[in-house]
């Protein structure tokens, strides 16, 4: 039986995903090897890699003025190659932090030149517990971009409608609400989002960027940190993560057959709107810190009422099979992630447990 899964990633992947890659492991579409076994130049792993190059465009609705790139260093290399790439010497970069990967996104880019903080609305505590509000945001009309944190994982804020940045380009992190819902790519020059919340298992990360705006980037950055460099060789420059990709294929097969972004909007608002309502209706037994209107609908951060119950809740969910709700370390309490193939039944065991938890110990 599989366990409820709301790790915050690595995270669970659909089920669909993962048998279509068991039964085709041993011999990959009648070539006697596996697809981890296969040249990444040879036609099977090719066919794989344009499926995902095709799937990603029609499921992002990526317009025709962006590259989509696969990457490997996961996003935590994005931080260092967007400044790399996009930030010149004597000019600087805007950043909206807003939460701890924010801060490293931020901290990478005072590494390669200068990057100004736009705003960073931390409380006293160190913790996130909401966005800057409009006019909080102190932007630069001259920056180089400005770089912002969609959903923030750790603390469980999200963006709903993104800043404007006027002519300034808009840089988003988008590595735990990609594919989560529609998004207007057109609005942002670069969005990048490692795979292991939505996409597939880790090991690759999607770049969308405009192509324009790529061949402005500096050139005097080694060939391998270049987005052009992968953007002109099809993100064949290097051997790609050939089984993460392959893998990412699945679950967008999946992602696909279950309606795409517009179909997972309404499934994960209903995921979290239920989950959000239970804890609510069973206070002051659990506690939502994130300001109201901020919350994520992808990570559902929660506290015990007494903390001092922390580890019996967590010892009764692992027994419901309802596993990843520790919250991290920098945030404490809880977190539920509720990313795509999390289901609504996933969902609804939560919630019967965080009430029967909640009678027992009000
Ligand atoms: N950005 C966000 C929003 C994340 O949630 C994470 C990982 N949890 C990262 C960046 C870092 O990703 P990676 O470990 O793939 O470098």
């Amino acid at each position: 039986m599989r366990a409820h899964n709301f790790s915050a990633g690595p995270a669970g992947l659909p089920l669909p995903a993962l048998e279509e890659a068991k039964a085709e492991l041993l011999d990959f579409e009648e070539t006697g090897m596996s697809i981890l076994e296969q040249s990444h130049r040879a036609a099977p792993y090719a066919a794989v890699h344009a499926e995902v190059m095709d799937l990603l465009r029609k499921l992002a609705n990526v317009p025709d003025t962006h590259d989509i790139l696969l990457l490997q260093g996961g996003a935590s290399l994005q931080f260092a190659m967007v400044p790399m790439n996009f930030l010149p010497p004597g000019r600087s970069a805007d950043y909206l932090v807003t939460g701890v990967w924010g801060q490293k996104a931020l901290a990478e880019a005072s590494r390669v030149g200068r990057a100004r903080t736009a705003a960073d609305p931390i409380e006293a505590d160190g913790r996130y517990l909401r966005l800057p509000t409009p006019e909080e945001l102190r932007l630069d009309p001259d920056a180089a971009y400005v770089h912002v944190t969609s959903n923030n994982t750790v603390f469980g804020t999200q963006w709903k409608a993104y800043p404007e940045t006027g002519e300034v380009p808009l840089v988003a992190d988008f590595s735990s609400d990609f594919l989560s819902r529609p998004v207007d790519v057109s609005r942002f020059k670069l969005i990048y989002a490692g795979a292991q919340k939505n996409l597939g298992p880790s090991g690759v990360v999607v770049v969308l960027v405009d192509r324009e705006w790529m061949q402005s980037a500096r050139d005097d950055v080694p060939t391998i940190l270049r987005y052009a460099t992968h953007a002109k060789a099809g993100s064949l420059y290097n051997t790609p993560p050939t089984f993460s990709i392959y893998l990412m294929r699945n679950v967008l097969r999946w992602l696909d057959g279950m309606g795409g972004p517009a179909a997972m909007e309404t499934r994960n608002a209903q995921k979290a709107g239920a989950l959000y309502a239970a804890l609510e209706e069973c206070a002051p037994v659990y506690r939502l810190p994130v300001k109201a209107e901020d919350r994520s609908v992808m990570n559902v951060v929660f506290h015990l009422g007494d903390a001092s119950l922390d580890e019996a809740f967590l010892k009764g969910a692992k027994e419901a099979r309802l596993v990843g709700l520790k919250g991290h370390r920098t945030a404490g309490g809880m977190r539920a992630s509720l990313y795509n193939a999390v289901g609504p039944s996933d969902v609804e065991a939560l919630v019967a447990y965080l009430r029967d938890f909640a009678k027992r110990n009000g």
